[in-house]
């Protein structure tokens, strides 16, 4: 799984600072802490919505997209299975649970090696690319790009991070959520990762 920060919104504390202030909610505090829990406490969290985070992220599995495109506060770019041919065959996701297993292993890549086969014969004989993709699997590997407000983020993390989401989309949470709280550590004092 990469994981890649490509932009966000500079100083991000003193522009949300600055939409705050235009409301008579609260005196100004120099403590980024204070401020911070004294917007998420009240639920005044539109403040947030200004400030936004776009992650690339790649070497990920269609299952693992297909979750994360639920969340509707975002915007999202992704790579075309229309598109893109997969005429050399297709990277794609193993999961730990049949990895540790010589005898699943190897029926699971077999299984990614027929379907590749038959992506390739179907192509081979005049079916379209965005035909042929029927038969590619949810492991598949795929690239896309993802901006979330710091809302939605916080909203994402909570869900996602938690012991009940699946195991790729909760290490991808874990991985932004790293990064998000490098940059603003005050706007997600109130979330942390899971242990187990
Ligand atoms: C552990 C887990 C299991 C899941 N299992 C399933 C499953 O079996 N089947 C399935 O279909 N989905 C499943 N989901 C997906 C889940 O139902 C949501 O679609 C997904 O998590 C997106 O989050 P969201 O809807 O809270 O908010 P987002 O789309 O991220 O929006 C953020 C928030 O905005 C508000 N909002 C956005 N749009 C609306 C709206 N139209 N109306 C009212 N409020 C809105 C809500 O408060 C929402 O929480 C699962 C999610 C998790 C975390």
């Amino acid at each position: 799984m990469i994981v890649k920060l490509e932009a966000f919104t500079p100083n991000p504390k003193e522009l949300i600072r600055k939409a705050v202030s235009i409301t008579t909610m609260t005196e100004w505090t120099s403590d980024w802490s204070k401020f911070f829990k004294m917007l998420i406490k009240r639920g005044a969290e539109s403040p947030l919505e200004h400030v936004s985070f776009t992650f690339f992220i790649s070497d990920v599995s269609r299952a693992l997209t297909h979750q994360l495109v639920r969340h509707r506060i975002a915007s999202y770019t992704q790579e075309s299975q229309r598109y893109v041919k997969y005429d050399k065959g297709f990277r794609y996701v193993i999961p730990p649970s049949i990895e540790k297993d010589d005898e699943l292993n190897n029926v699971f890549r077999k299984h990614m090696v027929d379907c590749a086969n038959i992506y390739h014969f179907l192509v081979v004989h005049g079916v379209p690319p965005e035909d042929a993709r029927f038969v590619l699997p949810n492991a598949c590997h795929t690239s896309i790009y993802v901006t979330m407000n710091l809302r939605e983020l916080r909203h994402f993390f909570k869900v996602r991070l938690s012991q009940f989401a699946q195991w790729e989309i909760r290490e991808l949470a874990r991985q932004m959520y790293e990064i998000v709280k490098k940059i603003i550590p005050e706007a997600l004092y109130d979330i942390n990762v899971p242990s187990g």
